[in-house]
Formats: C-alpha cells, structure tokens, sequence
C-alpha cells in the first residue's frame, strides 16, 4: 500500500465509508505542508498575503519618550499631595525637538506626540490645569509617569514585530509602513488547477441540450479560491473520457500544487475516473458522514512517481452545494496551511435559537444553509434557508450562516439551540 494511504489508514477511528467529519479534517491537515517559495513585494501588494519571514523592527516603536495628551509637561518628582503651582516656561510641539530643559518647578505646554523635553516624565491633561498667568495650578491626583509613551513601549529594535505565518490585513501593512519597512518576504500564491467532469455540462455561450445544465461549479470555485488568495488554472470542463481525463490529470499535477474536479466520485459514476485517480497517484475515497458532500476523494497526483513534481487532489462531488460545502469544511483549511498560515484560524461559531424543527438523524454531521437574526431580547435566533436539496445552490446564495448539526444528534425541534457559522469569517 502507499504511503499515503498508510498514513490515512494508520489513523485510529480510519472508516473510509463513514468517516467523522471532524476527523477527516484533521487527517488532511496532517498531511499538508506550507509551499516553500516565497517573494518580496511591496508594503501595498503585501495586502492578505501571508508573511514568510518575520518582520523585525528596524526601530523603537515610539522612537522616542512623548506625550499621550494635549496638556502640561512636568516632573513626577514636583507632584504635591495638595495643589502643585508650576511655572509655564514654553512650548513643546509634535515634530520638533524642543530646545530647553525643564527643571523642578517648571512646566511646558506640550502637545500630543511632542518628544517629552529633557527634564519632563509626566503629563497633565490640559482640561484639569489651571492656567493664572504664567504660573499653572495642578490639582491633586496626578501620577508621576502619567500619560506619556516610552521609547519601545510597542516595538523594539531588533525584535519580531509580526511574526511569520501571519496574514497580512490592514493593521499589520500599517505596522510595517509604522517602521518605515517598504518590503516584506511572502509566500508564493497556492497554485489550484480546476476542471469538471460530467457529459452533461455545458458552458456559458453553448445552447442548453436536452439534459444538460450549465457548469456552475468552475465558477463558484473559482469565486472560493480567487477570496483564498489562490492563483486558480481554470482547465475547462472535461468529458467522461479516460484518455481526454488522464491529459488533464497530467497537465494539472505538472503545474498546481492542488488539483479539485467536480463529479465523477460518488457511486455509479463513470468507474473510469476514480480508477484513473488510482492510478496517477495515491487517493483515498472517502464517505465523510456529512449531508451535504458525501462522496469525496483525497490524495496526490503523481503521475509520473513521487519523485516528479504532483499535486494534492480533492475530488468533490457533482452537486454544486455539496460542492461549496465540502470546499469551506476540508479544502479551506488546507489551502490556509498550503498558503502558511500559521495558526490556522479557527472557525467563528456560536449558539443560535433555531425558529424551524429539522430533520435529521445521528450519525453524521450536516451543514444547513440558515439567515441569523436577532429576537425582541437581543438574542440570536437562526432559520433555515428554504429548500435544502443539495442542488439547491439557491440554498447557500440566500444563507447567511451554516447551521453545523453535530454528528451525535439527532432532530431539532423549533425553539433548540443550535451552532451557526457566520459565512461573513469565511467566504
Ligand atoms: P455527480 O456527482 O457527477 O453525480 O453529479 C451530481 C449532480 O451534480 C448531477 O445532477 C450533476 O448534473 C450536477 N453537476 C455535476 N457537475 C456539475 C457542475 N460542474 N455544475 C453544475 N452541476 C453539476
Ligand atoms: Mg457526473
């Protein structure tokens, strides 16, 4: 047996007819290693690219000791326990040094971000000062140290300011341009070649024939990866044939690092695929207890040995919401792991009161397409979204949340608790 399949098969609780949603996640994720290459862009193509190397800080991170506030610059020593009356001897603006030195009993009118002058350690907030010509009274209550911001205070020269495996969102490019960094070491987009398979399909330009319905799946794929960040290879629709299914195959493990057909993988499909699947590489076809997504295949395309250059394959099933579903619950997650993610986040999920009864029996984990909303009290109440068909693409168009039935229950009546995934952390 191959490696692969070794591994796969070594895992306890391995049941390839009816395999733990949960437990065929993890089992991918074991397998998957971050892409190595990596490239330097500039800090604004650097946007939800993920880091490959730890930014260190050039710089302090403030540069230098400053003002919090608006407001009198003094020393902490001079603070009296009743009213402390300092005298006002200037100015200290943000962006220019200022030139004196302040000495016991003296204070300066410093503004927020002005380099604290020699001399000052703490801020009084203008609004609790009292100004009687040039002298300033200050009430009592101050802290010596009080709003001011040490040099380092956030980032120290030297260190990690953002470590690697970090996606690079809005607050991390601004911390990079904070240390006047203007490039940054990603890693290389994850290569995903796509193609679908079923006679019946046909593509957008083409008459609908007798029979046919038009491949819908190349592009909610597409959509899916594209927001992963993904260079997605687009290889068309590919007839139910051996010789026309093996070049595509071939093609698609010569340049992707992950390769997702559609169709093709649950029973009574054309049996050529799957054997083909077999033979160019090392897959496993699973039955994940799930509703919708059954069918599935996992493994790597190696078609000329594991020594050339292959490709990860997740072979999803036809129907294009079992499709979308399997897609958020395993092929997600890897891509975050191929694209080095590091950790790979965690799927926001909370407890909603369901306004429907639904059916469904232990023994596998179903993903309902639901809207959220909220009851009289605030609380989060959840419904299903109409017709929940596993063709019904309409079903996850209108849905604003999965609704996760877990596998050990069993139906829910109207009224029950149950989990939801907003699709607004994942899609
Ligand atoms: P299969 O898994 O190949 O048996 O397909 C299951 C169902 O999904 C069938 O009704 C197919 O016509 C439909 N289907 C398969 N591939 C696609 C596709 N690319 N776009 C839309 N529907 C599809
Ligand atoms: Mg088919």
């Amino acid at each position: 047996m191959s490696s692969i399949l070794q591994a796969l098969s070594r895992a306890d609780n391995y049941d390839p007819n009816a395999l733990h949603a949960d437990r065929a996640r993890e089992l991918v994720l074991g397998l998957l290693a971050p892409v190595a290459g990596t490239e330097k862009v500039f800090v604004r193509q650097a946007l939800d690219r993920v880091l490959a190397a730890d930014v260190i800080s050039p710089i302090d991170v403030p540069a230098h000791d400053n003002s919090a506030m608006d407001g009198w610059g003094l020393r902490g020593a001079d603070l009296a326990a009743g009213e402390t009356r300092v005298k006002n001897i200037g100015t200290a603006f943000a962006g220019r040094a200022y030139a004196g030195k302040v000495g016991a009993g003296e204070t300066v009118r410093i503004m927020t971000g002005a380099v604290l002058p020699e001399g000052v350690d703490t801020v009084v907030i203008q609004e609790v000062a009292r100004v009687e010509g040039d002298t300033v009274v200050v009430p009592p209550g101050q802290q010596a140290g009080q709003n001011t911001r040490r040099k380092g205070e956030d980032l120290q020269a030297g260190k990690p300011a953002i470590p690697a495996g970090r996606k690079l969102r809005p607050a991390e490019i601004g911390i990079v341009a904070s240390l006047g960094v203007a490039e940054v070491t990603v890693r290389r987009r994850v290569r995903v070649a796509l193609f679908s398979t079923g006679d019946e399909l046909c593509s957008i330009g083409e008459p609908l024939t007798e029979g046919a319905v038009y491949d819908s799946n190349r592009y909610t794929l597409w959509g899916m990866l594209t927001r992963l960040g993904c260079e997605v290879i687009d290889m068309g629709v590919v007839r139910d044939d051996p010789a026309a299914l093996e070049a595509a195959f071939r093609d698609a493990a010569g340049c992707a690092d992950v390769i997702i057909t559609s169709g093709g993988v649950s029973v009574g499909e054309a049996d050529f695929i799957k054997q083909l699947m077999t033979q160019l590489g090392e897959v496993a076809f699973w039955k994940i207890a799930m509703k919708p997504g059954r069918p599935m295949a996992f493994g790597r395309i190696e078609p000329n040995g594991p020594e050339h250059p292959g490709a990860w394959l997740f072979g999803l099933p036809g129907n294009p919401v079992a499709v979308m579903v399997t897609f958020y619950q395993f092929v997600r997650p890897a891509i975050l792991k191929l694209a080095g993610l590091d950790p790979i986040p965690a799927v926001p999920a909370f407890e909603a009161r369901c306004l429907e009864a639904m059916k469904k029996s232990p023994g596998r984990t179903e993903y309902q397409r639901g809207i959220l909303g909220r009851d009289e009290s605030g609380a989060w109440t959840v419904r299903p979204t109409g017709a929940q068909g596993s063709g019904v693409l309409r079903s996850m168009a209108d849905a604003d949340c999965f609704i996760v039935l877990e596998h050990e229950r069993g139906k829910v009546g109207a009224g029950d608790t149950v989990t939801v995934q907003p699709l607004a952390a994942i899609v």
